[in-house]
């Protein structure tokens, strides 16, 4: 398709999560000279855990440099899996039965308290359990995946069911995978309408939310840890940072340990019933089994195609990453080859150098961060654990807070690598493939 019809005539870089949710302003007037706690960014980890502490009486502050919900919080794809790039066996093998069992139960209680959460803040999120179709991009991915789904099923109680070559267009209109798996119990919401109830619960509950208020400097001093803004300095006695991709280089011991990536992704027009029907029978969120995914859902009103991919990649900019996301698409699912984008966005995620999420404490600052794009369920859930674990209660004990912290030698914040990490890992992908053929 030319570039001129590739796009609708309403066509916008923007989040097609924001045409039902869009960030919101807070306050923007001067801060408080004090508050029990501050809290840097205003996603998923920061209002959750600023909600269960307002709750429990403290004076909290939402610090926010853009609007509430610029972040990822408002423009990812809303898969609520339980989701790491580490499979259980490599953990397994590497930190022992009990790690990997105790890092993929509390990655299916994140998933489940998310739930948990919505209804009982009576959210309207769409949120539902359509199951995941995993789609094997070769037979070595194909075998591992049945092999890694049955030691989990072994050992975890989770369910699979194995999707055989000749059966994938029971999940999805193309014949580019050789199978694949359905996760039948994962699920999906609408990413901007949960974190706009969160932010809705969280200031009912009394945070006060201040945007386009970036926190320039913030470090503790004895009893109170100073938070500098251009709307003033505020004392706080606990800080948070929350900032998971959009983390500040100020914030320097974080800065060295999370690798902000970039996330594209990009809404389909409009299509008809029958057409939605036949790209994605059941309606599942899909990913393929690559380390770098391509990713396809539908829209929660099922109206358009949803989907991502070129993670990492380094556009000039988003009409370009848009036709390179249309023709990944249309090479993978044919049907898609005249449909026009109406959006096309891009997120920051935090890579960590273990692919592991990290809650905890350093140098006086509490923090929740680097979900390895699986923070919907695991921000709003290490979230409420840090709220536990700063009201002193037992059980905000975290298995992602009992491993060291790593960074690299010579690593301050700049990901420069990004791009050639991905390219590595298409490589290895594709290495395979060419093995179990
Ligand atoms: C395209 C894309 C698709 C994704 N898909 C999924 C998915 O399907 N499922 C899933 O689980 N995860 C997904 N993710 C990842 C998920 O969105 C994030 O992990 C999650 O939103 C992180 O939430 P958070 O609250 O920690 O941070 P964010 O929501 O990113 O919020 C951080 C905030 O901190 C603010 N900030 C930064 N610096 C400062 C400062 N100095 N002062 C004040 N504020 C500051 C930023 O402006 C930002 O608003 C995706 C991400 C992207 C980009």
């Amino acid at each position: 398709m030319t570039e001129a019809r590739l796009f609708t005539d309403d066509f916008a870089e923007r989040p097609h999560r924001w045409d039902a949710a869009p960030p919101e302003d807070g306050e923007q007037d001067d801060l408080p000279a004090t508050a029990d706690v501050a809290i840097v960014g205003s996603g998923y980890t920061s209002l959750v855990a600023a909600l269960h502490l307002a709750r429990a009486g403290r004076s909290v502050l939402v610090l926010e440099a853009e609007q509430a919900g610029h972040g990822a919080a408002r423009r990812n794809a809303g898969y609520l899996g339980r989701t790491l790039k580490r499979s259980f066996t490599w953990l397994e093998a590497h930190h022992g039965a009990e790690f990997a069992t105790s890092v993929y139960r509390e990655l299916d209680a994140a998933r489940q308290w998310a739930f948990a959460l919505v209804a009982e803040l009576g959210m309207d999120c769409h949120i539902a359990s359509p199951g995941r179709f995993i789609a094997a991009t070769s037979e070595a991915h194909y075998k591992d995946l049945a092999r890694e789904l049955e030691v989990m099923r072994r050992r975890l109680g989770f369910p699979y069911e194995m999707i055989a070559p000749a059966d994938v267009r029971r999940e999805l209109a193309s014949d580019a995978y050789k199978g694949g798996a359905v996760i039948p119990d994962l699920g999906s919401i609408h990413p901007a309408l949960y974190h706009q109830g969160l932010l809705k619960a969280a200031r009912a509950a009394g945070v006060r939310v201040f945007t386009r208020t970036p926190v320039t400097r913030i470090a503790r001093d004895g009893k109170v840890v100073r938070v500098a803004t251009p709307r003033g300095a505020v004392a706080a006695r606990e800080a948070i940072v929350a900032t998971n991709g959009y983390t500040p280089r100020h914030v320097s011991w974080l800065a060295r340990r999370v690798v902000p990536f970039e996330g594209f992704m990009a809404a389909t027009e409009e299509l008809p019933p029958e057409l939605m029907a036949k790209l994605i029978p059941n309606g599942r969120t899909v990913i393929d089994s690559n380390v770098n995914i391509n990713f396809f859902r539908p829209a929660p009103d099922r109206r358009k195609i949803l989907f991502g991919g070129l993670t990492g990649s380094r556009p000039r900019d988003l009409r370009e990453m848009g036709a390179r996301l249309h023709a990944m698409a249309a090479r993978l699912l044919p049907d898609l080859a005249n449909v026009r984008l109406s959006r096309v966005w891009k997120g920051q995620c935090a890579g960590t150098f273990d692919f592991m999420p990290h809650v905890g404490r350093h140098d006086g600052l509490w923090y929740a961060l680097g979900y390895n794009f699986a923070g919907v369920p695991m921000g709003s859930y290490l979230g409420l654990k840090l709220a536990q674990q700063m009201l002193g209660k037992a059980e905000g004990a975290s298995i992602f807070g009992t491993t060291p912290f790593p960074t690299l030698p010579f690593y301050g914040g700049n990901p420069w690598f990004v791009p050639l990490a991905m390219r590595w890992f298409d490589w290895k992908d594709a290495r395979s493939a060419r093995r179990g053929a």
